[in-house]
């Protein structure tokens, strides 16, 4: 069984990227989610306990994809947080390329939000807070709900200088939401689309698939490289009992290539066996995992490129 996985080629100017969404529970982050992709969200991954950052959403516009990642165990209160749990919410926001913070903005901003936007802080990321629930806020109220948010955001920049965005947005009418969505993309780097434009709607198990294995290649190489990384899952074959799946890591430049392999395979090996576990746990059973890597120069930049090479339409 082979499995088309076409790239479209990506306009000029595209942009795309990994946005963190962030929210403690019922501020609205599902129902946000079906607002922005409606019945394309599919992805709902069987070990989300298990990963750092799970893969919910892929929203395409005419000049963006936005891959949505969700960060678990952020939304915990300070004190059920460990260090290491900390530890690893501020790795996942690092391997994204903005963080959206989602808050019932019907409610004026509270000490758990305090304590989110303190651990962001540190993670020289653009952050976009989304005030949700705007159509419950009496228009009296408004104002001064937005400046107690604004407060708490006060000294938060991105790289451009200028203060953390805030988007009043109801998740539940659609209000505001187009206008998030064009902020966030434009937060994200010029870049062709990572997956098929259609991607989540019928294609979720290699998209989960890939997900999982670029987060092994991020969690055991860390910054040597970057997460540019792009996976594309080339065959899912059911034998028996056993699942195989054959996997492309592409990489920009051939020392990330070397660093994927390690000494003698070593680190392929690894990469291929933490993401071999998961798989098992998404099929329930025995995983053989091929992992090859390629590399593409400047594939983020060169959706013709990544055509030539056949990564469009199998
Ligand atoms: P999650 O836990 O962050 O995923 O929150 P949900 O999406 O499950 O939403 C929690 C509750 O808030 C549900 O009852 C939603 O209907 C409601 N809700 C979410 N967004 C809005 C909104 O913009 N306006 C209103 N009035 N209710 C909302
Ligand atoms: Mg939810």
């Amino acid at each position: 069984m082979e499995i088309s996985q076409a790239l479209p080629v990506s306009p000029d100017g595209f942009r795309s990227g990994f946005v963190a969404l962030i929210g403690r529970p019922n501020v609205g982050k599902s129902t946000l989610l079906n607002q922005l992709v409606g019945e394309k969200v599919a992805i709902t991954s069987p070990v989300a306990q298990t990963t750092r950052n799970r893969l919910r959403a892929i929203l395409t516009t005419p000049s963006a994809q936005l891959v949505l990642l969700d960060t678990p165990g952020i939304h915990k209160p300070h004190h059920l947080l460990g260090e290491r749990l900390v530890q690893s919410a501020r790795g996942a926001i690092g391997e994204v390329d903005v963080v959206l913070l989602l808050v019932d903005g019907s409610q004026p901003a509270g000490r758990g939000d305090a304590y989110i936007v303190e651990l962001l802080r540190q993670g020289n990321l653009p952050v976009h807070l989304a005030l949700n629930k705007h159509d419950l806020v009496e228009p009296g109220r408004a104002m001064e709900l937005a400046d107690s948010y604004r407060e708490l955001l006060a000294g938060g920049e991105g790289e451009s200088g200028l203060p953390w965005p805030l988007h009043p947005v109801s998740a539940l009418t659609g209000e505001g939401t187009a206008e998030l969505v064009r902020s966030l993309a434009a937060d994200l780097p010029a870049g062709p689309h990572l997956y098929p434009a259609d991607a989540v709607s019928d294609q979720p198990e290699q998209l989960l698939l890939a997900e999982l294995i670029r987060e092994q290649v991020l969690h055991h190489t860390r910054e040597e490289v970057p997460h540019s990384v792009a996976v594309r899952v080339e065959r899912i074959v059911e034998d028996g009992p056993r699942t195989a799946v054959l996997a492309t890591v592409v990489v920009e430049r051939s020392s990330q290539k070397a660093i994927l392999i390690g000494k003698g395979g070593s680190m392929l090996r690894e990469i291929g066996k933490g993401a071999r576990l998961q798989m098992q746990k998404v099929f329930d059973g025995p995983v053989y995992l091929e992992l090859f890597v390629k590399v593409v120069p400047h594939w983020r930049r060169s959706a013709s490129r990544l055509a030539e090479l056949g990564y469009t339409g199998d």
